[in-house]
């Protein structure tokens, strides 16, 4: 059922390491592309490229949905694109707030190319920027002091817009909060394609930061399932359907949100509640879930406490 999301699946080598890195290029549906990035930590070889990001080729040239973390990953994510078409990228798309989502602008913003975000989504950027400046630099090292950060200067002042670029019809809407408070997703209705940036995570485990307004995403998650999309083009793994979005991400907030505010009204203490939740078997086909799903009850624990 799924083989139809893998029709063409290319491989754009790294060339700058040994150890090559490897965006992997999945055709979704027509002219819409997903672009995978590793499924593991941020890495000086990866250039913190560890999301999924996308791209729809248009009779305008190429919509590039999110832009990388660094210069250097945004020309992968360039090379990426010209591995299935000669369209040259001409409009840039942020929909996430985290690095990797948008702070290889600088790159296309050099040749010109327009970048079009959410207000809420240049605030959220704003806000998160130096810590995660510092954390980039820890994580990759010298590349992440190429970066420089360059907001969209097409920034729409509404938290749902409609657009047409070369044909093709998007919608760009903020659905609540999620991963981050300002993240958005971009919807296509004649595809019933949506890219979710960080609202979905597929394949690996989501993260739960200190920084993360846990008690919007599930709400938010909601919203994005009332667009009833066929096509899910991740803010993490592979591309899939909205049954695989809900297994991944929409069943394990509403699990997180369900046991967490049982064990508050029961009075149970952090520490036992962690060790009584930690045993999830329909979610250890996760990556990662061994190193996040505690950390992730630990912090779901502290903001619903903080709120009751
Ligand atoms: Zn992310």
């Amino acid at each position: 059922m799924m083989n139809h999301f893998f029709v063409g699946i290319l491989f754009v080598f790294a060339t700058f390491s040994v150890q090559a890195f490897e965006l992997i290029v999945e055709q979704v549906v027509d002219d819409t592309y997903a672009i995978v990035g590793h499924i593991g930590p941020r890495t000086a070889e990866n250039q913190a490229l560890n999301n999924t990001l996308g791209f729809v080729v248009t009779a305008e040239g190429v919509v590039l949905v999110s832009s990388g973390a660094t210069p250097a990953g945004a020309a992968l994510i360039e090379k990426a694109v010209a591995s299935v078409t000669d369209q040259p990228i001409q409009h840039v798309i942020n929909i996430g707030a985290q690095d990797h989502h948008w702070l290889g602008n600088s790159y296309f913003a050099a040749k010109g190319v327009p970048i079009t975000a959410l207000q809420k989504t240049v605030d959220s950027q704003k806000k998160h920027v130096e810590a995660q400046l510092s954390r980039l630099v820890a994580q990759i090292g010298e590349a992440a002091k190429t970066v420089s950060p360059i907001y969209a200067n097409r920034v729409i002042d509404r938290d749902h817009d409609d657009f047409t670029i070369g044909g093709v019809a998007f919608t760009l809407l903020w659905p609540g909060g999620g991963h981050f408070e300002g993240d958005a997703v971009l919807w296509m209705p004649a595809l019933k394609t949506v890219f979710t940036g960080d609202f979905v995570f597929h394949d690996r485990m989501l993260g739960i930061h200190a920084t993360t307004p846990f008690a919007q995403w599930r709400e938010s998650f909601v919203e994005i399932a009332k667009l009833k999309p066929t096509y899910v083009i991740p803010g993490h793994g592979y591309a899939g359907d909205f049954a695989k979005s809900t297994r991944d991400t929409g069943h394990y907030l509403a699990w997180l949100r369900r046991n967490v505010k049982e064990a508050l009204a029961d009075w149970r203490e952090l520490g036992e509640t962690i060790e009584q939740l930690s045993d999830a078997p329909q979610f250890k086909h996760l990556q990662f879930f061994d190193r996040w799903h505690k950390r992730n009850i630990h912090q779901v624990y502290m903001q619903l406490e903080a709120v009751q």
